[in-house]
């Protein structure tokens, strides 16, 4: 197979995703008063309404709607004042009511779109530049990024299904299983369904657009987003056609990627796969395939024929919904700091470079520790913003990623926002090295004092008086006259060997700033 920046100089790639999200952080399912609780003893969060027992009615979770239209005002959509519920008619043992709700034509949120901005290596896999907005470029003419627009047919309101576990046989699906077990517990939990337009084109801004989509709704705070668990689960369309052609080719389904990496190695080898057929005179079947990681494959899950008939219909049991003005107003006044007008404000407020306003905009609980370090930062929050995201993306990152707590643990554990911001303002100011602010962040973890606490504590203030330091370098300089006279007459890289004996003779405690510009300094005169 040929490999996809080959394939996508013939053909272009058309992907479109369909985002399930399972809104997690609500207490009860979507038309009953049961628990959402994940890992519950199978079967214990059931009842008449999400069994679907004959007679039981459903009424619908309104925080449930509160939450697909914050994520329809955080993805520009617009909010239909009027939807519906609908049926989606078939069977199977995980659903027991053998219909699943559903929304109609009509969906809560309608015609929304995200910005996309691809850099790096990765912009290169669009080797076209076609409807997208350039973003510099390299000098030589060559474009470094871009920015697309994707847009968003709609988000709709589902009920999820219960789960099933197949025991026996080697695949683990339902075909060659000895029997199966069913959990009904997951029946009717609120699931939202995201469908974009066909507006991707390679599987990096697949790839981005999922994480980008996954940081407003934990920013909104609707949903956990395990791609593991299952809370966030995605599906890809992919067609390709000849590059400048209008057609869409025949589309397949992508299933089973349920982590960033399988979404793009699954979808470029799909891109892979269907230029050979195309491309040896073969065609493209209608289908339904399944990505194998291990493997590094897509299998055939299922062919389609024909369209699947659902016997959609409205819901007897549910009323169209109204949105008022009011309550779509209550929920916009909700809407949080999203991720792309933090990282701007992080740029323009703190000066903070790009790459380090993205990496900290881009995560709930590290961009609100950095709002929270900022505010006891006071008057300095400009002049602290670099050293306390350095010290964010460095040791904070590196401590939470080693502990087993998780960044939840952020907020209440030994490191507050105080300390941090008091850590930065001592580096800043010269009383400790960066080095010692290592020791001191490591022992901030271990013993929750404060940083003046433990610099008092174990001495490690450091040495700033310049008659000290004068003294030491006029000491290092008698004892090595050879090295002095090698270095006026040119070899001035021997600075770092001063700066090295002085730094020994002050136990690693000088100001290496201030004794490499005494040296300098006392080198020139001598
Ligand atoms: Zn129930």
């Amino acid at each position: 197979m040929k490999d996809l920046q080959t394939v996508l100089q013939d053909w272009e790639a058309v992907i479109g995703l369909e985002v399930h999200t399972e809104l997690t952080t609500l207490n009860t399912k979507m038309f009953c008063s049961c628990p959402i609780e994940f890992g519950a003893q199978p079967n214990t969060h059931v009842c008449p309404v999400c069994l679907g027992l004959p007679g039981a009615l459903p009424v619908p979770n309104k925080a449930a709607i509160q939450s697909i239209v914050l994520a329809g005002l955080a993805t520009n959509c617009e909010i239909m004042k009027r939807s519906m519920f609908y049926r989606k008619n078939y069977f199977y043992p995980d659903m027991s009511k053998n219909y699943q709700i559903t929304q109609g034509p009509v969906a809560f949120c309608m015609h929304g779109s995200l910005e996309l901005e691809v850099g790096g290596p990765a912009a290169k896999e669009r080797s076209y530049l076609e409807g997208t907005q350039p973003l510099g470029n390299d000098g030589s003419g060559t474009v470094t990024g871009y920015m697309t627009r994707v847009g968003i047919t709609r988000i709709h309101m589902e009920e999820d299904a219960g789960k099933m576990i197949h025991v026996g046989g080697s695949s683990g699906r339902i075909t060659d299983a000895d029997y199966s077990l069913v959990d009904y517990n997951r029946c009717g939990t609120p699931l939202i369904e995201l469908v974009t337009e066909p507006d991707l084109r390679t599987p990096e801004e697949a790839r981005l657009f999922l994480q980008k989509l996954r940081q407003i709704y934990l920013t909104l705070d609707i949903s956990d987003c395990s791609m593991e668990e299952g809370s966030l689960r995605c599906d890809g369309n992919i067609s390709l056609r000849r590059r400048g052609s209008m057609e869409f080719g025949t589309k397949t389904e992508l299933k089973n990627m349920n982590s960033f990496k399988n979404l793009h190695d699954g979808l470029t080898y799909e891109i892979c796969r269907q230029a050979e057929v195309l491309e040896t005179g073969g065609t493209v079947r209608q289908e339904t395939r399944h990505w194998e990681p291990g493997a590094k494959r897509t299998i055939t899950m299922r062919v389609k024929e024909t369209a699947d008939d659902y016997r959609l219909f409205p819901d007897p049991d549910l009323a169209p919904y109204d949105l008022s003005v009011e309550f779509i107003q209550g929920v916009r006044d909700r809407l949080p700091e999203l991720p792309d007008a933090k990282r701007q404000r992080f740029v323009s407020d703190f000066g903070l470079p790009t790459a380090d306003a993205d990496n900290l905009a881009t995560d709930v609980i590290l961009s609100a520790f950095f709002d929270k370090a900022l505010l006891a930062a006071g008057s300095q929050a400009v002049a602290l913003a670099k050293p306390i995201a350095n010290l964010l993306l460095n040791d904070i990152s590196a401590w939470l990623n080693a502990s087993v707590a998780g960044s939840e643990a952020l907020m209440m554990g030994p490191v507050a926002p105080e300390g941090i911001a008091e850590l930065a303002s001592l580096t800043v100011s010269g009383e400790i090295s960066s080095k010692q602010a290592k020791e001191v962040f490591a022992a901030m973890v271990e013993t929750g004092d404060s940083p003046s606490v433990i610099v008092e504590a174990r001495g490690l203030r450091q040495v700033s008086d310049s008659g000290e330091i004068e003294r030491i370098v006029l000491d290092i300089m008698s004892q090595f006259p050879d090295k002095v006279t090698e270095y006026q007459s040119g070899k001035t890289g021997l600075i770092g060997f001063f700066v090295g004996q002085a730094m020994k003779a002050t136990s690693g405690q000088g100001n290496p700033k201030l004794i490499n510009k005494i040296f300098t300094e006392k080198l020139q005169e001598a």
